[in-house]
């Protein structure tokens, strides 16, 4: 089949590749139609590894896809020839102990699209099983299907912080993954969103999402704007979904006394954290890896209405055009959130 291939390290061609796809019983084999451009897709194409993953083979990119059913195994029941579907990239072992206590996704063996040694997406076809494959609301589009995949991350973080109805959140760093977890926090039941980050199109973006009050922190002040806000009580919850070191410290001072702290955003290296700040309002730390069990409950929140994800597809190419895309996606414009590729129309 042709795909969009990574040779190695800044080498991405539009070749032929032999990818075995066997259909089995609980199986279903999938058109792709829309893949979107990921971070760590670009990572691999300008580093050729991320973290201990390394691109030792050529490999296919791509895990943020929808498409159409093209054919079944013959145990599959919930799906047919023809449904509109996205898809979870990750596959776990099912019969591992993390896998049968519900926590899938920190499964050591589960395999993930386009992380080595695993080909991803950016593909005609591809196999995959019934109980990762997920129908779409006929009014969700093959790009929103194919913006799941980030959202999930948004909503596994909403999810883990215990939204209450009203409460006041921030969101730390406004790149794709701030801006989906301000979508799922606000559909969680947040009454307002403070977004901070230093690159204001992105905070102007963010601003037309809802309750959201974007704060440049090159220039104003956060801590100013949480305490007018909340009446100098502090806000509910923290998304950290910057990455940044230097942020951890900020966000113990915005939450109020028994707030909850939710690090979404992975430092590249371990950074400071004050335990006794931490301590004296007894913050409660989360974190997540990925998402487990939260497809369906977004794309019933797309399907509603209740989140649009249409202002972050800010770019869309033929597939023909897919090494210019990832070109692009290296160096985009500031005001550039999410890239797809549509595989096929
Ligand atoms: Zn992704």
């Amino acid at each position: 089949m042709e795909a969009l291939v990574l040779e190695k390290v800044h080498s991405l061609k539009l070749s032929e590749i032999d990818v075995k796809e066997t259909l089995g019983p609980n199986d279903v084999k999938i058109a792709l139609r829309t893949v979107g451009i990921c971070g760590s897709d670009v990572h691999y194409y300008t580093h050729g590894k991320i973290g201990p993953y390394v691109v030792s083979a050529p490999m296919i990119l791509g895990h943020e896809a929808s498409g159409v059913v093209a054919e079944v195994g013959k145990e599959v029941r919930s799906l047919k020839v023809g449904d509109r579907v996205c898809m979870e990239p990750g596959v776990p072992d099912p019969g591992s102990r993390v896998s049968r206590l519900g926590m899938y996704n920190l499964d050591p063996a589960v395999r993930f699209w386009a992380t080595p040694p695993i080909h991803g997406v950016m593909r005609p076809t591809v196999v995959h099983p019934e109980a990762f494959t997920f129908k779409l609301p006929d009014n969700v589009s093959f790009a929103d299907g194919a913006m799941v995949e980030p959202l999930a991350v948004g909503m596994h973080a909403a999810t883990k912080a215990g939204i209450k109805p009203g409460d006041v959140a921030v969101v730390m760093g406004a790149g794709t993954i701030g801006m989906v977890t301000v979508l799922s926090a606000l559909a969680g039941g947040c009454s307002q969103i403070v977004v901070t980050d230093v690159k204001q199109p992105k905070l102007d973006l963010a601003k037309t999402l809802g309750a959201v009050r974007p704060v440049n922190v090159a220039s104003e002040d956060a801590l100013a704007v949480v305490r007018q806000l909340t009446d100098g009580w502090g806000t509910d919850i923290v998304f950290e979904a910057s990455g940044s070191p230097a942020v951890a410290s900020l966000a113990l001072d915005l939450l109020k006394p028994g707030g909850t702290l939710v690090y979404v955003g992975m430092p590249v290296e371990p950074i400071q954290f004050d335990i006794v700040k931490a301590q004296s309002k007894e913050i409660t730390v989360k974190t997540i890896f990925r998402y487990a069990h939260v497809y369906p409950r977004a794309l019933a929140l797309l399907g509603s209405g209740k989140i649009n994800l249409k202002p972050l597809i800010t770019e869309t190419y033929p597939f023909a055009k897919s090494i210019e895309a990832y070109d692009y996606a290296v160096n985009p414009k500031p005001t550039s959130v999410k890239v797809q590729i549509e595989i096929a129309k």
